[in-house]
């Protein structure tokens, strides 16, 4: 095609521009990293101070410490690309002439990009490459031959962020002053600047990766995560790097957990027995229960334990059974002085999304996953029950509006609403539930969808959620199901935890609902504001838009 021809396609897409020899670059020798190949930069603001419009070399400042910054980055093996909103090409107030001079000025000052990747549209365009829009995010990731969810965008503003997350990547926000509160309480990962988003980004990378091996080879590992089935999921891919290192796992788990850990791939067997420390609604201590839990813990002869928490949790009382089972070798994230009761304590700053933060404890107790498993959340294959024959092909939209936890729950007059915003807007819609929410998916299903409250269990439910196109949910267990089918999620996340740790990981999400409301960081079971304002005030077409942003994400649509 000739470069004055209109190609209907380029005038929809983003501009890429490679480095010369994309090849050369930011490999090293070595296992792949666990987490990220690539890390992707917002250019004004992020990189470079803002100047609107920019189309002069001479103006480009860079933000205080970027070089050194993007140089701990090429120097850790990462590939680094620049993905940058320019609707001054569209507007016309620069040519693309210039715009390549201040990009040229922009290595010249802060060192190479493998690739450039630049939106000329403005809003009016209705491209896929605007951000929020994710196709930038995904773009980029092609070019540097690799996927989205392998890569973390930093920017200074909420729709850097939100562009992140709908193409399934991680965002990390940089704050300036323009930058408005509600994008910085949406965020889910916040650095003070340039530099300190750079140096979480490869701690985090590190602390995946084990600096020791588990030491004599392990026969037995008894791996222990109690609470409820999302809990267990996201503990999932800390439990397959252990399986990796181990010959046999053991896993011990709650009762409100035991449907989740039979989907675990890795498992070779369960012990389910509640952990009154950890259980939201304990049963008094019974001694004898316990002792019997500590014979039976005592009979698994494992070589080792990986005790896996939440971080309001405590390991310790659990490691001190285990002690008292015979058990040599104990791991736990534990900021409370463990004295004699853990051979390897582990401490994790507040806001690594779960998965991570139970793969740097595995790390710490010298497993890592093998090359080739993606640290994303999976189900057994042979656990995940047949979809009913009878609700249609694949592509339908999943509606989960109940939680066990109220807090975390869709209001019903809401779900409601958002049920019939999306058969008017041509998605088919399941509305899914427990047999103690029949009440709630038979009301929101009457205003369009089909009710399967009640009809399924985790696997059945799995397996609906597997051939959805996209899972409308709260910060509940269904959320990781769609996460490790690959599903996208709009996200009706209640702040009450952080979103960061409990977001759905490494999928297409969009995070809907007020995340500086009052419940913000409570880790409340039941709302503590009356009316429950986080996600009272979500809009049925917000959830109708979630979708259109993650449909064209293109990944997520089958
Ligand atoms: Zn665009």
């Amino acid at each position: 095609m000739r470069q004055d021809q209109e190609d209907p396609y380029q005038r929809r897409s983003a501009r890429v521009y490679a480095a010369a020899d994309r090849a050369g670059s930011g490999s090293v020798a070595g296992p792949r990293p666990v987490l990220y190949d690539a890390v992707l930069l917002d250019r004004d603001g992020t990189l470079i101070e803002d100047v609107p419009y920019n189309g002069d070399p001479e103006k480009v400042r860079p933000v205080p410490g970027a070089r050194a910054a993007l140089d701990r980055l090429r120097a850790a093996g990462l590939r680094l690309a620049v993905v940058t909103n320019q609707s001054g090409l569209a507007r016309g107030y620069f040519t693309e002439e210039q715009m390549r001079a201040v990009h040229a000025r922009v290595e010249e000052l802060l060192g190479r990009f493998d690739a450039w990747l630049v939106c000329p549209h403005d809003d009016a365009d209705g491209c896929d490459c605007r951000k929020p829009a994710p196709g930038l995010v995904l773009a980029a990731a092609r070019e540097l031959g690799t996927t989205a969810s392998r890569c973390v965008l930093v920017g200074d503003i909420g729709r850097d962020v939100v562009a992140a997350l709908a193409a399934g990547a991680a965002g990390v926000l940089v704050p300036t002053p323009v930058t408005r509160p509600e994008e910085i309480a949406a965020a889910g990962w916040v650095a003070t600047d340039l530099p300190a988003a750079v140096a979480e980004i490869l701690r985090r990378q590190q602390a995946v990766q084990p600096s020791t091996s588990p030491g004599e080879p392990v026969r037995t590992a008894l791996v222990v995560r109690s609470d409820s089935a999302g809990d267990v999921l996201v503990t999932g891919p800390a439990i397959r790097a252990v399986a990796a290192g181990a010959q046999r796992v053991v896993l011990l788990c709650g009762p409100r957990g035991r449907a989740a850990a039979d989907l675990l791939p890795g498992v070779d067997e369960i012990i389910e027995h509640p952990l009154p420390w950890i259980d939201p609604t304990p049963e008094p201590v019974d001694p004898e229960a316990l002792r019997s839990l500590t014979a039976r813990l005592g009979a698994v002869g494992a070589d080792q334990a990986v005790v896996f928490t939440s971080f309001h949790q405590s390991a310790l009382p659990l490691a001190l059974l285990l002690r008292m089972a015979g058990i040599d070798r104990i791991a736990a994230i534990s900021d409370d002085y463990p004295g004699s009761l853990l051979d390897v304590r582990h401490r994790v700053p507040i806001g690594v999304p779960e998965p991570e933060r139970a793969l740097s404890l595995a790390a710490a107790a010298g497993y890592r996953l093998p090359d080739g498993d993606e640290p994303v959340l999976r189900l057994r294959r042979d656990a995940v029950a047949p979809r009913p024959a009878d609700l249609g092909d694949p592509g339908y939209v999943v509606l989960h509006p109940g939680s066990a936890a109220s807090s975390r729950a869709c209001p019903p007059e809401v779900a409601t609403r958002i049920a019939g915003a999306l058969t008017d807007a041509g998605h088919r819609v399941l509305v899914t539930g427990g047999p103690d929410e029949r009440a709630i998916t038979a009301r929101v299903a009457a205003a369009g969808g089909t009710d399967l409250g009640g009809r399924t269990d985790l696997a059945g439910l799995a397996a609906i959620v597997a051939d959805a196109s996209a899972v409308v949910v709260g910060n509940t267990g269904p959320a990781h199901l769609a996460a490790a089918a690959g599903v996208p999620v709009v996200s009706l996340f209640a702040p009450t935890v952080p979103f960061g740790q409990w977001g759905p990981y490494r999928v297409p999400t969009v995070r809907l609902g007020n995340a500086a409301a009052p419940c913000r960081d409570t880790r409340a079971a039941s709302c503590p504001v009356p009316g429950h304002p986080c996600l009272r005030g979500i809009d049925p077409d917000e959830v109708v838009d979630a979708l259109r942003t993650l449909a064209v994400s293109g990944g997520g649509i089958r």
